[in-house]
């Protein structure tokens, strides 16, 4: 964990988060700017710059992250119609938060390709 990473203060407890889902190691949170009805991002607790760091041992992890998504859609009522999951890497991807995290996407159609 570091001090300054917003989402490790998310994952601490530290910030007014609307938390969908926690555990031993994740934690799920709507998305302060959301760009669909159905906007949350799952991050690991803990603290990954990027989707580049992952190693062969965090393959469970990733998983986890993308069940835990998978499991959030249908709660929320959303998988029928379908959603999107989306990982941004780095400056290319368009990464603005450097802490791993996993965008649920979901309440309206999406497009493709994206921007
Ligand atoms: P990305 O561009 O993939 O790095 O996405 C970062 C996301 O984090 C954006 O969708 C932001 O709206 C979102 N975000 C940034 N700060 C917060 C926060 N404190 N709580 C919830 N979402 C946040």
């Amino acid at each position: 964990m570091t001090q300054d990473c917003i989402f490790c203060r998310v994952a601490r407890g530290e910030t007014d988060s609307e938390v969908l889902h926690q555990d031993e190691h994740v934690v799920a949170f709507r998305d302060i700017a959301p760009q669909a009805p159905h906007h949350v991002l799952i991050i690991p607790r803990r603290h990954i710059a990027t989707l580049d760091e992952l190693g062969p041992e965090d393959a469970p992890l990733a998983g986890h992250m993308i069940h835990t998504a998978a499991r959030l859609a249908r709660d929320l009522g959303v998988a029928g119609e379908g959603y999107r999951l989306v990982f941004n890497c780095n400056r290319h991807g368009g990464q603005t938060v450097f802490h791993l995290h996993l965008h649920l996407l979901a309440g309206r159609p999406m497009h493709w390709p994206p921007g």
